[in-house]
């Protein structure tokens, strides 16, 4: 793992408290993440960014009530393809299908 920042090569892992915000709901959680030890910038690592987008997208969830299964279950309700339900809510399609296939929560803003 190297630093895009500076250069070095020695990280670091810590828990760090991530704080999103989407329309009026904000939410936060702990996750480990990696560090450059020089100078303190996040280090990109597949592997612990992949677990902090899942948790990102499941305290989400567990907040608003709502779950890729009761998507897709809403939108078969009304016998819309994912273009049409997509346009309905006001999103692309490809925010859908990832939205759907729960691997991101479309307009979120990371603090
Ligand atoms: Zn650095």
């Amino acid at each position: 793992m190297k630093c895009d920042i500076c250069g070095n090569t020695n990280t670091y892992i810590k828990d760090h408290k991530h704080n999103y915000k989407r329309g009026n709901i904000k939410y936060s959680f702990i996750s480990k993440r990696r560090f450059c030890s020089n100078c303190n910038n996040l280090v990109y690592d597949a592997e612990l960014d992949n677990e902090a987008s899942k948790k990102a997208i499941s305290t989400y969830t567990e907040i608003v009530g709502i779950n890729p299964i009761e998507i897709i279950k809403l939108r078969k309700s009304y016998n819309l393809t994912q273009e049409q339900f997509a346009k309905i809510i006001g999103c692309a399609k490809k925010t859908l299908i990832s939205y759907e296939q729960g691997k991101s929560i479309p307009n979120d803003i990371y603090i």
